[in-house]
């Protein structure tokens, strides 16, 4: 188990702001978890558990505590029959890792298992993919997973969950809400895949890649490629530009309300949601700077921190956004990464 003192938060997260953590301890045996859970006793201080932190802010405080950073390895076969997977993965693995271990698997008749290619490049760890029920281009994890296994650090012991115990719904699940929030470090992931691939139509701006490039067969590796290239034409690469990608939930409104939402002129898809970026471009911030934070360019709803100083120069900008947003909508976003330390 490996302690360091005094370290920034903004080196351990993609916003990269935040004051000093006091204690950082790397978990790269889930026997360090019971380790941490002492030591955390005897300093009486509290923990935050931290993946590639591309979902969190930190605050300019710093946090006078124990962040906890996943480095649990490995991915497993665990089961398999005729049409389905089983694969287990410890939670400090990329999760762009285990989609890729996934496509290139052989299913027995050709390479590749479904249901987690969609989820291709999104930044971080298995770990945190439950935690909000990470989505993208019509995948969402809570469709494949099977179970976890977490260590409860108020039981102190490890436990086995299975997925349909953990609420799991739109960036939710009980890992973020009430008193599960801090209370599990979640050791593995086992997600079940299957030999059905997907088939046209796909969510929209992949649908027009493959169409503007005459992609016809729709293998996992296929759908993995098309995701990553879209991605990468509208969203900012964290290792080049700070950010925690979508800034901003969507918004979800009632059956009743879409017909006014509708008549003011604002785009409402199925299931009542308005995306969040729709709202911010309408309102004319595409490329604004606030307090060195700039809203994307090409996706409205990521702020980039160009060269803001503090986590007080985002609050100020994320206001900004609020602001505008609810004058023109008249639509509160809410933010979507979680936040770490103190004001
Ligand atoms: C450029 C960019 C694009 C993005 N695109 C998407 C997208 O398309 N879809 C999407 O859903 N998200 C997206 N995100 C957000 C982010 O990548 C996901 O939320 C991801 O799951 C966070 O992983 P992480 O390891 O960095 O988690 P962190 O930021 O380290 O942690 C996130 C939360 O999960 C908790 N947590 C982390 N690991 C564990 C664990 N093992 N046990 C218990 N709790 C844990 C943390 O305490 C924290 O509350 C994007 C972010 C960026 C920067």
């Amino acid at each position: 188990m490996k302690i360091r003192e005094n370290v920034p938060i903004s080196t351990l997260t993609t916003m990269r702001l935040g004051g000093n953590a006091r204690y950082v301890i790397e978990i790269e045996e889930d026997k360090d978890l019971a380790e941490a859970y002492i030591f955390a006793k005897e300093k009486d201080l509290p923990t935050y558990i931290l993946g590639g932190g591309s979902n969190v802010i930190g605050r300019d405080g710093g946090f006078n505590g124990i962040i906890l950073v996943n480095k649990l390895h490995g991915i497993y076969v665990i089961d398999s029959d005729e049409k389905s997977i089983r694969l287990c993965a410890k939670t400090g693995e990329l999760l762009d890792d285990l989609v890729e271990y996934s496509v290139k698997l052989w299913n027995g008749e050709s390479y590749g298992y479904s249901g987690i290619e969609a989820l291709s490049k999104i930044p971080g760890t298995v770990g945190a993919a439950p935690v909000q029920n990470v989505g993208a281009y019509g995948q969402e994890i809570k469709n494949v997973l099977h179970s976890v296994c977490v260590y409860d650090f108020k039981d102190n012991c490890f436990k086995h969950m299975m997925a349909d115990e953990l609420d799991l719904g739109y960036r939710h699940s009980i890992f973020n809400t009430g008193d599960g929030v801090g209370r599990y470090f979640i050791t593995s992931v086992t997600v079940e895949l299957n030999k059905n691939w997907l088939k046209p139509p796909f969510y929209t701006s992949l649908q027009a890649f493959f169409e503007e490039h005459n992609i016809t067969e729709f293998t996992p590796q296929v759908i993995r490629d098309g995701v990553a290239a879209v991605r990468e034409s509208k969203l900012p690469d964290p290792a080049v530009e700070a950010s925690a990608g979508s800034f901003f939930k969507n918004v979800y409104i009632s059956e009743d309300e879409i017909p006014a939402a509708e008549a003011k002129g604002i785009m409402v898809w199925g299931g009542g949601k308005i995306p969040s970026g729709w709202l911010i471009e309408n309102a004319g911030l595409k490329g604004k700077v606030f307090n060195g934070m700039r809203v994307s360019e090409k996706a409205a709803l990521v702020l980039i921190n160009d060269s803001a100083k503090s986590y007080a120069d985002l609050a100020k900008a994320r206001e900004a956004v609020i602001d505008a947003v609810y004058e023109k909508f008249g639509y509160k976003l809410e933010q979507e990464p979680m936040e770490l330390g103190d004001e």
